[in-house]
């Protein structure tokens, strides 16, 4: 078994990322389970900030290591929350302000479209001069009524046209076969041999 460090803390998302990488042979383990606090996340791009969350976990572990850094671009919002989205309402972090701010902030727009980005950066080490880096879009529209309860974050409020649903009433394998997550982890995963 091949040792993964998962450079995030968020629970739900290492759960979709586990449930990936997991039947591929490798022990995934939670950056917290190793004592590694969380890394700042101070740039402008979802790229940046993935890149510095696994260089610190693999700094931190000596391992590999893999971070996802994701959000929501709202069109209208000329596509905020963006790299802000886990503290689109301030802090402390909280989905539930999040999710009231962004039906808030649309209120009189009549443009729903937005889009979930998912960045995963994988470093071999601190100082991996080639990380490998996939990317993921998922594409969908902002709802005014709370519906489902699965996944997390913005799931209740983005609707998927394809399946008649938002992302909190689909089942966890369909979100994760067909979210931005999913999506890069597909890539990402041709791309493992180079590891
Ligand atoms: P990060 O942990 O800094 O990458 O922040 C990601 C934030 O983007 C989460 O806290 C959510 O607000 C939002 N987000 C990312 N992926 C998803 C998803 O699959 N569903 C709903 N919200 C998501």
């Amino acid at each position: 078994m091949q040792k993964l460090v998962l450079a995030s803390n968020n629970a739900k998302k290492m759960k979709e990322l586990n449930a990936l990488l997991a039947p591929l042979g490798f022990e995934v383990i939670p950056q917290g389970q190793l004592g590694i606090p969380e890394a700042e996340e101070p740039h402008c791009t979802f790229v940046e900030n993935a890149l510095a969350k696994a260089r610190h976990a693999a700094q931190h572990s000596g391992l590999p290591a893999l971070a996802d850094d994701s959000g929501l671009c709202v069109k209208a919002l000329g596509g905020a929350p963006g790299v802000i989205s886990a503290r689109y309402a301030g802090e402390p972090k909280s989905d539930a302000r999040n999710n009231e701010k962004l039906l808030a902030d649309l209120a009189s727009q009549s443009d729903r479209r937005a889009h979930f980005v998912s960045c995963l950066v994988l470093c071999r080490s601190a100082d991996d001069p080639q990380p490998i880096i996939a990317e993921g879009e998922w594409h969908g529209e902002i709802v005014d009524q709370y519906r489902g309860d699965g996944g997390f974050g913005y799931d209740p409020l983005f609707f998927v046209p394809e399946f008649g649903q938002t992302a909190a009433e689909l089942d966890a394998e369909t979100k994760n076969r067909v979210s931005h997550r999913g999506r890069a982890m597909q890539k990402l995963i041709e791309r493992l041999p180079e590891l």
